[in-house]
């Protein structure tokens, strides 16, 4: 993928937004080279690039903000559009929060297919990673270590019996993305539920667009991977790193963390000059290296 790549036509989907719990329409449509992710509330007419310098709320979701003006829970529709490699479109909501359809980013994988794509005469260019930047607070962490690929290493560990760890391990490419984690779907405790819907969160969840933890097991009535939960923080951590604008050349390690550990690393490498540089694709991708898994690091505090 040397050059960057929007979509072939438009593509629409409606659904309802997880924590607010209404309906909303949402539309990709293709845009020129540089242009960049953007969503546009068609509701209010503002457009919030989906780019570090915008996030506002990170609780439970990310969200984006301009001028007063927010879109949530953009992550999963990120994940998807960095994740298959798509560099430039424009996003047009017609409320405050992306629709979370079934709470992986399986269905915009899909409807990205269903767009097509196409290349653009621009080059892109790739973030690659210098030097390891890392963020940690207590038993939480995350840093970008240098790598020829992009790869993400995660581990998670819960206060309850089903979670007290997971780990994974990926080397990011369209196919790994969409056949290991983009189905993975988002994930909640039921003790906490009535917590979220107390301060106005997780209103439209439901066992349609969520996992739901129950002291003893799954609600839901099975997972789609044995360590579903664990991919789908990777998911976020793809959608959540594709605010720095550019492809990532660079391993995620991360071990506990979220979406504000995510953006707190990715905000630290932008900040540490020292610690990146930018490279045209192409240029900067050597010779695949025969296929070693990549160590899984579950970094424990
Ligand atoms: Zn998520």
């Amino acid at each position: 993928m040397v050059y960057r790549r929007t979509l072939r036509r438009e593509v629409a989907c409606t659904g309802i937004g997880l924590h607010s719990g209404r309906p909303v329409r949402l539309r990709l449509i293709p845009a020129p080279a540089e242009h960049g992710i953007r969503f546009v509330r068609t509701d209010v007419g503002v457009e919030i690039p989906a780019t570090l310098g915008h996030i506002g709320s990170q609780d439970h979701a990310t969200t984006l903000n301009r001028d007063g003006v927010s879109i949530g829970t953009v992550e999963h529709l990120l994940a998807a559009l960095a994740g298959l490699g798509i560099d430039d479109v424009r996003v047009e909501v017609d409320g405050p929060e992306v629709p979370v359809l079934d709470g992986s980013a399986a269905p915009f994988v899909i409807l990205l297919h269903e767009a097509g794509l196409r290349p653009l005469a621009v080059q892109r260019q790739l973030l690659r990673v210098l030097r390891t930047v890392e963020v940690v607070h207590g038993a939480k962490s995350a840093r970008l270590v240098p790598c020829d690929h992009f790869e993400i290493s995660y581990a998670i560990g819960f206060d309850h019996p089903l979670l007290r760890h997971q780990a994974l391990a990926l080397r990011l490419t369209p196919r790994s993305f969409s056949e290991q984690l983009a189905p993975a779907r988002t994930f909640g405790f039921l003790r906490e539920v009535e917590l979220l819907r107390k301060s106005g969160l997780a209103l439209g969840g439901s066992l349609e667009n969520a996992v739901v933890i129950g002291e003893t097991g799954v609600l839901n009535n099975k997972l789609r991977f044995e360590d579903e939960f664990v991919r789908h923080k990777m998911l976020d951590a793809v959608g959540d790193l594709a605010l720095l604008g550019h492809p990532l050349l660079g391993r995620f390690e991360a071990s506990r963390a979220g979406h504000a550990l995510h953006a707190a690393v990715a905000h630290k490498l932008i900040a540490t000059p020292e610690a990146f540089e930018l490279a045209p694709a192409g240029a900067a991708v050597r010779e695949p290296l025969p296929l070693v898994a990549p160590a899984l690091v579950p970094r424990r505090a």
